[in-house]
């Protein structure tokens, strides 16, 4: 007898590079339960690129055809949904996945919206998905005699005569009753794929922040896999890699528990067997901050750190937020910041409720002063099924909103011989009860000025100059931002564009939105990089173009700020002078000019300087006796990882923003060495390349 087709698809978003590079992990566990509980009566496929979905449906459609849903992918499963309902209504549809509401009503509308959508499945898809599968059977696979029952099925939500059936709730006690999917070979053709593993440890979250799906009080207990199956999972992974170095650890809180110790261990005997990971990213606890310390020593390569989103307490108390102390955060960033192979980082989320522009300033000011190499700043989405989203939620804090395409989440698609424009759109906060349109923009132009003259190494050797000297570079970085009589023609031409690239593009709603940029040609223009970028990053390149000018901004700035404080002297004025040449040389045309070796000659030795990693107060430093002169240019590595990186990312803004985003700057800036002794340093480099 032909067994019953089931496809299961976590599509991606594919015209601009692949959107969601990941592993289809989520709905491979459903495929692995559903194959473990039912595989003798059904088929399953599963499919992760829309142009494999479309040509698989040019065959013949399944039986069931099922999708995840996630805010960056739900229009693209939706239009595949809609074409194929088309043709064949028949054919039974399910949903499942975070981006669906909590709140009935809503729940009812969501559905009543999309009526191409049969089935949706809650929480953990598994339980719900294997359920409603034989039930199903039990109806001859007719969708219509099933509903018509209007049963209430687990975990599932269904309309039948506008009205919502809306089945219990229940999450898997124990998650080990699901087959890995990489042991059971059902991952295995991804490897070919340039898409980064992603192994999961545990499930659930204890914390219950609003603006998070994995907050909702169902998701709080935490569920583990038995430490075997994660490492024979582990190892599995790193047999099979092919060219990817990262690895992905999905844990919403890893390094909290004692367990990821352990793990950590395995990935560490990975490291040194296979050369994988030489990156892992994985959300680090907001707790337990000694517990990651030890977990960050053990593996290598992990971007340390813990997203804060706010550090006002109104705010965090708002979005139900307790973030780590501040003192364990800085516990946390200086050991990170101590090891060469980990980077930094937090996160912080611009126009959450009660937030303004102080509060903002001060979110920023706290991830500087606990010395992170990077900050990155987010606005806030409203996305659907988080509490924050609610009406309730809207009402309270008095949330203004504006819609837009998601970047990157956007193509057209060949289906059934058709092109069809698809794109993503995501609902932003722009101002609330406490934060007006004005405060809000100086806000993003604050963010442009971090990820500018901040971010990525830039001007990293000033930092600690004024650290040293006792001033916090926000000082610096908010006198950049308030004297814009300092900004050349250039610079001010380049914050116009970016404050109204800002508020373009956004709309009042959603169809508004969607109406817009699936136009054919505006979506063209989305494509190819014209329209819709992340703003953020492409202005930062277009500021980067002006070397010259943000260098200049830059040291007035800092004198300014100096002056301010009045700690200006001639000794800071001097070094300021040699250290802006100094960054000049390194930094200068730095991804174009790769062959040459300059020369300059300073009064400060810049290379103790460089041993106390920049952290000098000039008012103390010995001048040399004999000006000493460098030699500054790429070794030959350097010059490999530049020419790939530009071939990879081309000369584009766009694929340059990414670039600087991806990229470890700091090992693409030009060495330098004391110009008698670059024979002897050649020579070293030759040897131990
Ligand atoms: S801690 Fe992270 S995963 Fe957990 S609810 Fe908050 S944002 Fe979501």
């Amino acid at each position: 007898m032909k067994k019953i087709s089931v496809w299961l698809s976590d599509l991606t978003h594919t015209a601009q590079g692949i959107s969601a590079a990941t592993f289809p992990l989520g709905v491979s566990f459903v495929y692995s339960y559903s194959k473990k509980m039912l595989g003798d009566e059904f088929d399953f496929e599963l499919f992760k690129f829309p142009s494999h979905l479309a040509e698989a449906l040019n065959n013949s459609p399944p039986t069931v055809l099922s999708f995840s849903n996630y805010s960056w992918n739900f229009e693209l499963a939706y239009k595949f949904a809609s074409l194929v309902k088309l043709r064949n209504p028949n054919v039974i549809t399910v949903f499942g996945g975070p981006n669906f509401p909590t709140i009935t009503d809503e729940m009812l509308q969501f559905l009543k919206k999309r009526s191409n959508i049969d089935f949706y499945i809650e929480l953990e898809g598994e339980l719900g998905f294997v359920n409603l599968l034989k039930k199903l059977a039990e109806y001859g696979f007719n969708a219509n005699k099933l509903k018509k029952r209007s049963e209430a099925l687990l975990n599932t939500s269904y309309i039948y005569e506008n009205r919502l059936i809306h089945g219990p709730k229940e999450r898997i006690k124990d998650i080990n009753i699901i087959p890995s999917p990489y042991l059971s070979g059902t991952l295995d053709k991804f490897f070919d794929l340039p898409l980064v593993p992603m192994v999961e440890t545990t499930r659930g979250c204890p914390f219950s922040c609003t603006f998070c799906s994995d907050g909702a009080v169902i998701k709080s207990k935490v569920s583990r896999y038995d430490p075997e199956r994660v490492k024979e999972e582990l190892h599995y992974v790193a047999k099979k890699v092919q060219k990817v170095d990262e690895l992905i650890i999905t844990d919403l809180n890893f390094g909290m528990y004692k367990q990821d110790v352990e793990t950590a261990k395995v990935i560490r005997d990975l490291q040194q067997t296979y050369k994988y990971p030489t990156i892992m990213a994985a959300s680090a606890g907001k707790n337990m901050p000694k517990r990651i310390i030890e977990v960050g020593k053990i593996v290598k390569g992990w971007v340390l750190g813990s997203a804060v989103q706010s550090t006002d307490p109104e705010v965090l108390k708002s979005i139900k937020r307790n973030n780590i102390s501040n003192n364990a955060y800085k516990e946390l960033t200086d050991f990170g910041n101590t090891s060469k192979s980990n980077k930094t980082y937090t996160e912080v989320i611009l126009g959450l409720p009660e937030d303004n522009k102080q509060k903002h300033f001060e979110s920023l000011r706290f991830g500087i002063d606990s010395n992170v190499n990077r900050i990155s700043m987010y606005q806030s989405m409203l996305l659907t099924g988080t509490e924050m989203s609610s009406q309730v939620h809207r009402k309270k804090f008095g949330l203004m909103t504006k819609f837009r395409t998601i970047p990157g989440c956007i193509g057209i698609y060949d289906i059934f011989g058709e092109k069809q424009p698809v794109a993503e759109i995501e609902e932003i906060i722009v101002g609330s009860n406490t934060l007006n349109t004005n405060d809000y923009l100086e806000c993003r132009v604050m963010n442009l000025i971090i990820e500018t003259f901040y971010n990525n190494a830039m001007f990293e050797e000033i930092y600690p100059m004024l650290r040293a000297l006792k001033v916090s570079p926000m000082d610096c970085l908010i006198y950049i931002k308030e004297h814009p009589e300092l900004y050349s023609k250039k610079i001010k031409e380049i914050i116009e564009s970016f404050v109204s690239e800002t508020t373009e593009d956004l709309f009042p709603t959603w169809e508004k939105a969607k109406e817009y940029v699936l136009d054919l040609d505006v979506i063209n223009k989305y494509i190819g990089g014209e329209l819709g970028t992340n703003e953020l990053l492409f202005h930062r390149v277009l500021l980067f173009n002006e070397f010259d000018d943000i260098c200049d901004l830059m040291f007035k700035s800092v004198e300014g700020t100096l002056k301010q404080k009045k700690l200006l002297t001639n000794a800071i004025k001097n070094y300021l002078l040699e250290l802006k040449r100094f960054i000049f040389m390194r930094k200068k045309d730095f991804l174009t000019k790769t062959n040459s070796i300059t020369k300059a000659t300073f009064e400060h030795d810049f290379e103790a300087i460089k041993e106390a990693e920049y952290y000098v107060d000039p008012n103390s430093t010995t001048l040399l006796e004999n000006p000493m002169q460098f030699d500054f240019f790429h070794d030959d590595k350097q010059q490999e990882l530049i020419s790939n990186q530009v071939k990879l990312y081309s000369a584009h803004a766009v694929g340059m923003g990414k670039m600087l985003q991806r990229t470890n700057m700091k090992l693409m800036f030009r060495n330098f060495v004391k110009s008698n002794q670059h024979k002897k340093y050649s020579e070293e480099i030759r040897k131990n390349p």
